[in-house]
């Protein structure tokens, strides 16, 4: 019998997750079953216990269970605790379950190791201050960037999240229309707006000569933040379905102990969509 592992959110059905995993598993001779599981809204914690009763391994968690997984894990990794979501569960002995959160380091290896962007003195942006700027605060503060500057549209809330990471490095909060006299070299979009072909207020001025801009969001077409960068003249101008595939290639490698080669699955997703 194959090792269960499964994605569980509401909804479900647009999930890549099971199409990634199959691919890292074929591609590393791993005999194991990657499954979707639409999660009950009003019993995730019963859905979890009864995956794992049942000789699941290990599950991804995505919206909106995040938090709920954090609650419901025995313990949690450093930068799942400071997250305050979880998006990987592993099973421990004992029935115990370890909560991780890989998402902030899905989106430095993307950007890094793939595109080969220099976090090294860095002055980068991260606009939204919800769920997913949270997961990728401290790992961002870790790459040795020189500032990170958080900008939302509810202020206090961005303010909330420096706070957080303050201890980890240097970052402040800044509303938006006190953005204009800074330059930053890396402007990432780590809100929603794109599903209504919307942009945050950032002013034009922002992005420094070859500054880089990453939106979080990915579709097929180039979303709308996308489109921005590249209107600034942004010397990359990426979406996060390479986040995606790093995210998962980090919950392979915590459940089965190898890390996947990524550059294949994320070849075959991008499809021939070529980006700046
Ligand atoms: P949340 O709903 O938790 O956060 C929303 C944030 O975006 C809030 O700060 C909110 O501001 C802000 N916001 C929402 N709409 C707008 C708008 N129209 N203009 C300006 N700001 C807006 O979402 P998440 O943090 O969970 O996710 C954010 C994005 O990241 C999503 O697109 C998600 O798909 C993507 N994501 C991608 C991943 C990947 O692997 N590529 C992984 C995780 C997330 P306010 O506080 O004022 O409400």
């Amino acid at each position: 019998m194959p090792d269960r592992y499964a994605v569980i959110g509401n909804p479900i059905a647009h999930s890549q997750s099971p199409r990634i995993h199959t691919a890292f598993a074929r591609a590393t001779d791993q005999d194991l079953l990657y499954e979707r599981m639409l999660g009950n809204l009003d019993d995730f914690a019963g859905d979890v216990a009864r995956f794992f009763a049942s000789g699941g391994c290990g599950l991804n968690v995505t919206l909106p269970f995040k938090t709920a997984a954090w609650a419901l894990a025995d313990e949690r990794t450093a930068r799942a605790e400071i997250a305050g979501a979880v998006n990987t569960l592993i099973r421990l002995g004992g029935n115990r379950l370890r909560g991780d959160n890989t998402d902030g380091i899905g989106l430095v290896r993307d950007l890094a190791d793939r595109y080969g962007f220099q976090f090294q003195g860095a002055r980068v942006l991260l606009v939204g201050a919800g769920g997913a700027a949270r997961g990728v605060l401290v790992p961002l503060l870790e790459t040795g960037l020189d500032r990170l500057v958080i900008a939302n549209r509810t202020p206090e809330k961005a303010a909330e999240l420096a706070l957080l990471g303050a201890e980890h490095g240097s970052v402040r909060a800044c509303d938006f229309n006190r953005l204009a006299s800074e330059r930053f070299d890396l402007i990432i979009n780590a809100t929603p707006a794109g599903l209504n072909q919307q942009v945050p207020p950032i002013p034009s001025t922002c992005l420094a000569p070859d500054g880089w801009t990453y939106d979080m969001l990915y579709a097929d077409e180039p979303t709308s933040f996308c489109r921005w960068g590249q209107q600034q003249g942004a010397a990359r101008s990426l979406d996060g379905l390479g986040m995606l595939v790093e995210q998962a290639a980090e919950s392979f490698w915590l459940w089965r102990g190898i890390r996947p080669d990524t550059a294949g699955v994320y070849a075959v997703l991008r499809g021939a969509r070529a980006q700046r």
